[in-house]
């Protein structure tokens, strides 16, 4: 239970003063629902209130704060009209603008007479000073009103500047004491505030380097968040290699003979992964790894090796792919690797219904199926197995460290876990997001995989491309043709791949196939299975082909508005060829103009190859909110900490979060205590939760 200290910051923000449902739903737009989503929503720039002139002496152009008194009021009849009021000081005049105003707000706010403190931005008109609504009126007795630096929020359309800031305010009175958890002697290093007056320190700026990610404000709570981060997979790292594991060692032979039926030899890289996995499985502890292999680099056959090692322990295994048609090509690639071996494989996916279904969850119960393969549905209350083992996740991305919790609820005995991942993760983010595990990499490619030729061209060029299919095509190749993501819309997505499928199944003359998101799950495996067996030659496809869809023949990509891909997702469809021993193609075409970001991405995807080259480029191009599409994928969202700029500062977290777990690993010390509290500031409370049952 998050203690009662941090109850008013998870409060909801609609019980601050003057926060309404119509400010409710708008601040959750930016920030979020809660008073810590405000507290931790921090400011993008300052508005400098702090020139003061005599108004004799005011700049146009400038913001300014006056100190006027007013005169007289000038209403306009014509609603079309601005309503003005005349002030000044003891030097000149001054006109306050104003358009549609509601009720008698000025004679309230403007009494005449009255002496006002005024803040805007001074125009000139005419031969008269002006400012068209006033940021601030307050009374001079309350210029603390407002801050002569005045922080800048992100705002939403309907969300005035001054609603946020002031409900920012009333959160930040929800910011308790709490004790120090940071070591001391980082601290003192460092010159870093306490956490409550980082808090207060970064909402209130006064000056632009204070809103630099290398402010030592903003560094400290940097900080913080990385080393709550590194803090609770650490726990949890710890918790699993603490449960008695199974030590599962086999005698390899029934690897040995699903390898003898593959058609190549493993790469060094493989035998390396495999014999790490093995050593993990070998030993009593829990084995929790992560192998990382660009796309194309052979994970799939490391996966079956350990499943066969679990196997051949007399124990199950299971591979889980994050789709339908992937779960389906790894149960068509693995069939004959299986068969050789003599081990039973079924596979289990949304498709499998009614009785099929439940044969397959008998026999899994009673030990008649060794490996199952399916998506999701893995995850269902009712799929039990009779011994699992071994739990491979492929294309990790999409499950977070919670799906790798539930499924250790799947076997009576803990089950050891490996995760495979083709998007090269940059070594910042896997870090957050792996910290808890080992990492075996697949570095070499496949003996025999040609480079693929990248070009990048103007959609103008299109008929060119269709030339240039229809020459290959007849020769016998084999190509995709991914069609542009629509974010809005699944529907135009579909429109337009359609339409291109039309229109080149006309231009051509020779049999398209389609596949796409809203298919049915037979209709799309129909598709993949002709456009495998070179039934047809040319696939026409919305991005789900995008991970691990294996078709060696395939020597064509080209991706049609290519400007509209992330650099990752760009890598991950050129990987689709280059598999076999042929010589492959990507073309991707975009419709111009191409944004300078576009113009970067697609440099880099046309002068490298390197998985992890182009993970780095696209870290620094989108920032790692947006790398992995963080929210569905389970990689840790950060709000205060900035992963490319913040970066240093996460190996030192990480060493720090091992040195505590080594130390007090029930975080019983008084500093144990406060980075409980740091915990749950920061949500963690998975981890403290470990704590409890451990
Ligand atoms: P990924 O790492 O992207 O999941 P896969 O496991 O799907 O890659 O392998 C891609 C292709 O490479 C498959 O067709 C697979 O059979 C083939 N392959 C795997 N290992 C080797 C190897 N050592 N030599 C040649 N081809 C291989
Ligand atoms: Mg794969």
């Amino acid at each position: 239970m998050r203690p009662s200290i941090l109850f008013p910051l998870f409060a909801e923000t609609r019980t601050l003063s003057g926060v309404g449902p119509k400010l409710e739903k708008l601040i959750a737009r930016v920030a979020g629902t809660r008073l810590i989503d405000l507290v931790f929503d921090l400011p993008v720039g300052i508005i400098d209130r702090s020139y003061r002139p005599k108004l004799k002496d005011a700049q146009e152009g400038r913001i300014a704060t006056l100190e006027v008194t007013v005169r007289d009021h000038l209403p306009s009849r014509d609603p079309r009209r601005p309503y003005k009021v005349r002030c000044a000081d003891d030097t000149a005049f001054i006109e306050l603008i104003f358009f549609r105003v509601k009720g008698d707000y000025l004679t309230r706010a403007l009494p005449a007479g009255a002496r006002r403190i005024v803040s805007g931005r001074i125009e000139r008109f005419r031969d008269g000073l002006q400012m068209v609504h006033p940021d601030h009126i307050v009374e001079p007795e309350d210029i603390d009103e407002f801050t002569l630096i005045e922080p800048v929020y992100q705002l939403t359309e309907g969300l005035p500047l001054k609603s946020l800031a002031k409900a920012v305010r009333g959160a930040l009175q929800a910011v308790p004491e709490l004790p120090e958890w940071l070591d001391k002697v980082l601290l003192r290093n460092r010159g870093w505030p306490s956490f409550r007056e980082a808090i207060f320190a970064v909402h209130a700026p006064e000056s632009e380097a204070d809103l630099s990610p290398a402010s030592p404000a903003r560094l400290r709570l940097a900080y913080d968040e990385l080393l709550a981060n590194q803090l609770a997979l650490a726990l949890i790292r710890l918790q699993m290699r603490g449960q008695k594991g199974r030590v599962l060692k086999s005698s390899g032979k029934l690897k040995a003979e699903a390898i003898a039926a593959l058609p190549f030899a493993l790469t060094r890289s493989q035998q390396n992964a495999i014999a790490e996995i093995e050593a993990d499985m070998a030993t009593p502890s829990r084995t929790l790894r992560l192998l990382q292999g660009d796309v194309g680099s052979g994970k799939t056959v490391v996966a079956m090796a350990a499943l066969l090692n679990a196997v051949e322990c007399g124990a199950q295994g299971a591979l889980m792919a994050p789709t339908e048609i992937l779960a389906r090509q790894h149960m068509m690639a693995l069939e004959p690797m299986a068969k050789s071996a003599g081990v039973r494989m079924a596979i289990l996916t949304g498709r499998e219904k009614g009785l099929a279904r439940e044969q397959t969850l008998k026999a899994l119960k009673n030990g008649l199926i060794d490996i199952l393969i399916g998506t999701h549905a893995l995850f269902s209350e009712d799929v039990a197995f009779r011994d699992l083992a071994l739990a491979v996740v492929d294309e990790q991305h999409r499950f977070g460290v919670h799906h790798r919790m539930k499924l250790q609820g799947k076997g009576d005995k803990p089950v050891d876990v490996l995760v495979m991942t083709a998007t090269p993760i940059p070594r910042t983010l896997a870090l957050t997001a792996y910290g808890d595990m080992e990492v075996s990499r697949l570095t070499e490619k496949p003996a025999g995989r040609k480079p693929v030729e990248t070009r990048v061209l103007s959609a103008a060029r299109t008929d060119e491309i269709v030339q240039h299919l229809r020459r290959a095509i007849a020769k016998g190749a084999r190509a995709y043709w991914v069609c542009p993501l629509v974010e809005e819309s699944e529907k135009s997505d579909l429109a337009a791949a359609e339409s291109r499928a039309a229109a080149l199944h006309q231009a051509l003359g020779v049999p398209v196939g389609l596949v796409h998101g809203r298919m049915k799950g037979g209709d799309r495996d129909a598709a993949m299975a002709k456009f495998k067996s070179g039934e047809t030659k040319l696939l026409v496809a919305t991005t789900v082909i995008e991970v691990g869809v294996d078709v060696p023949e395939a020597t064509i990509m080209v991706v049609e508005h290519a400007e509209r891909f992330g650099l990752a997702q760009l890598h991950q469809l050129r990987g689709r060829v280059g598999r076999g021993s042929a010589k492959s193609s990507c073309l991707l075409t975009y419709q111009p103009p191409l944004s300078d970001t576009a113009k970067a991405r697609l440099k880099t995807l046309r002068e490298t190859e390197d998985g992890f080259v182009i993970a780095e480029e696209d870290l620094r191009l989108r920032g790692p909110g947006e790398v992995l599409g963080v929210r569905q994928s389970g990689m840790p969202e950060f709000r205060l900490a900035d992963l490319t700029a913040h970066a240093e500062l996460l190996p030192i977290a990480r060493d720090d979060a091992k040195l505590i777990v080594s130390a007090d690993p029930a975080l019983k010390s008084s500093r144990g205590e406060a980075l409980r509290a740091l915990l749950y500031l920061f949500e963690r409370d998975e981890a403290v939760r470990l704590l409890r049952a451990g």
